[in-house]
């Protein structure tokens, strides 16, 4: 029997660790930490009965992965659960930009822009199903369905500001802007619409769905599943160099591509070395998880319904501030992203004392800290929330790469997603899962088609090396 050896146990990891197992292949994964799941682990962090997802929330990517519907997650207890409006963007003047899961719904509550919106997100939304598996698949590939990859990709190509100058009213430029800004790049460079039209064009198919108790609970189906096909997971194990790997026929890491580099040294060829050296990290997040008694005072009502609330104002202020991110400028009022799960999960809230998840966007290897800004944004759309603070914990990015070494600098998205990156992954090569040394291979957010829960990357990573194998 062939064997594996996956490193971390991310959704990725644990994808490719489950995509091997089903080939036959006995899986060992390691894991470093006490827990498995990388950045889509939840707890009870703060108060008893009120659960926290400490990273992943929001999941319009991993609900149509192809890979995790050929799961049988609701055997495991998975359920998706949606919140009545997926995305508000409030304004200082009290409007704001409502993404609803239906197209027509946002279009037509959208006056002026409803055609626009209708115009970029109609046509690809509907043909999501036959559409994602381009878009999951690494980007430079022959095209399953090229006539409807084209029309998505002829946008995503473009710098997000291109995209938002179609709109007219500043609630729908703003509400284009804040999930643009996934991308943490600025949003004038070329082929920052890419991740925004991704998220958007998802979550008009699906939805921006929760996991029903926490996205942990994903991870408990993922681990569940692999068990059952014989893999193992060993947590508490961090590999630091390539002696401590087992004997196996295949070695996946999911984990950055620095990290692959210290553990492998003198065994990656120079090609994929210096590769990895010059290897970009993205700016970072500086995480605050709140109870709050009551829930948030926003003042635009549609913020009350929202599983997701993006805070930075306008158009203008959301591109100014990623922009000095980027420059390693900690802005006064920065992007923040706010969670409120608990809207389409219930479970999580103890009484009425909720759980808030949110994050701010800042620079890499940010070391102030960013809790006030948090506070203070929150407070500019929702006056009186801090006096319903009644717990917070905090992460900083020097917390965040602590809490898992993937996170270098605080950068969440494993690695800057500037065009070479997002295209090609962590080198410019046909393979982007291959290391150059045989039977190893890469399988983290780094490698197409990047960040989330979805597992892709750890799939595509697998298919690489089955194909070795045979
Ligand atoms: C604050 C935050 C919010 C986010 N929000 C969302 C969201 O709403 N929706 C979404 O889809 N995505 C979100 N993400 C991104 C998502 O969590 C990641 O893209 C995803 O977890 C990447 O998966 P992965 O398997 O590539 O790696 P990871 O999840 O990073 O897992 C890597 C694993 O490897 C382990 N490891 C690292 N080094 C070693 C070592 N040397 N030896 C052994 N094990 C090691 C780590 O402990 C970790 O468990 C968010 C991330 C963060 C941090």
């Amino acid at each position: 029997m062939s064997t594996a050896t996956v490193v971390g146990s991310g959704p990725n990891g644990l994808a490719a660790a489950i995509t091997l197992a089903r080939a036959g292949i006995s899986v060992t994964v390691l894991e470093a930490t006490d827990e498995p799941g990388g950045g889509c682990r939840s707890s009870e962090m703060l108060e008893p009965g009120l659960i926290h997802d400490h990273c992943a929330a929001a999941h319009p990517m991993a609900i149509g992965s192809s890979f995790l519907t050929s799961l049988d997650l609701a055997r495991h207890g998975v359920r998706w659960l949606l919140p009545e409006i997926d995305c508000v963007h409030p304004l200082d003047d009290g409007t704001a930009g409502v993404l609803y899961r239906s197209v027509d719904d946002t279009a037509t509550r959208m006056g002026r822009d409803g055609n626009r919106w209708h115009a970029l997100f109609g046509y690809p939304s509907e043909h999501f199903d036959t559409l994602s598996e381009d878009i999951t698949a690494p980007l430079l590939h022959v095209p399953h369905h090229p006539i409807q990859l084209a029309r998505f990709g002829l946008p995503a190509a473009l710098p997000a500001s291109t995209i938002a100058r179609l709109f007219r009213t500043e609630p729908a430029r703003a509400l284009y802007g804040g999930v643009a800004a996934h991308t943490f790049r600025p949003l004038h460079y070329p082929m920052t619409a890419a991740v925004g039209l991704g998220i958007m064009t998802a979550g008009h198919r699906h939805g921006w769905p929760v996991v029903s108790g926490g996205t942990g609970s994903l991870i408990r189906a993922m681990t569940a599943s692999l068990a059952e096909l014989g893999g193992t997971v060993h947590t508490g194990v961090r590999v630091a160099n390539a002696a401590q790997l087992p004997d196996a026929d295949l070695t996946l890491f999911d984990l950055e591509p620095g990290a692959v580099a210290d553990i492998l040294g003198d065994l990656l060829p120079t090609r994929v070395s210096r590769a990895f050296a010059k290897f970009r990290h993205g700016p970072g997040a500086f995480k605050v998880d709140f109870a709050v008694d009551s829930g948030v005072p926003w003042t635009n009502p549609n913020a009350h319904r929202a599983g997701t609330v993006h805070l930075g104002g306008t158009y203008a202020e959301v591109a100014a501030t990623e922009r000095q991110i980027h420059a390693g400028a900690m802005p006064a009022q920065p992007f923040v992203l706010v969670g409120q799960q608990y809207l389409a999960d219930p479970q999580r809230s103890a009484g009425n004392i909720h759980p808030l998840w949110t994050y701010a966007h800042v620079p890499f290897g940010y070391s102030g800290d960013a809790t006030e800004a948090i506070i203070g944004q929150i407070e500019r759309f929702a006056p009186g929330f801090r006096e319903r603070i009644i717990g917070m914990a905090v992460r900083s990015t020097t917390e965040m790469s602590a809490y898992n070494a993937n996170y270098v600098g605080g950068d969440i998205m494993t690695g800057a997603k500037d065009i070479r990156q997002l295209v090609f992954g962590p080198r410019i090569s046909l393979g982007p899962y291959s290391l150059g040394t045989p039977g190893m291979y890469i399988c983290s957010a780094a490698t197409p088609p990047g960040p989330g829960a979805h597992g892709m990357c750890g799939v595509h990573a697998a298919n690489a090396a089955l194909k070795h194998l045979r």
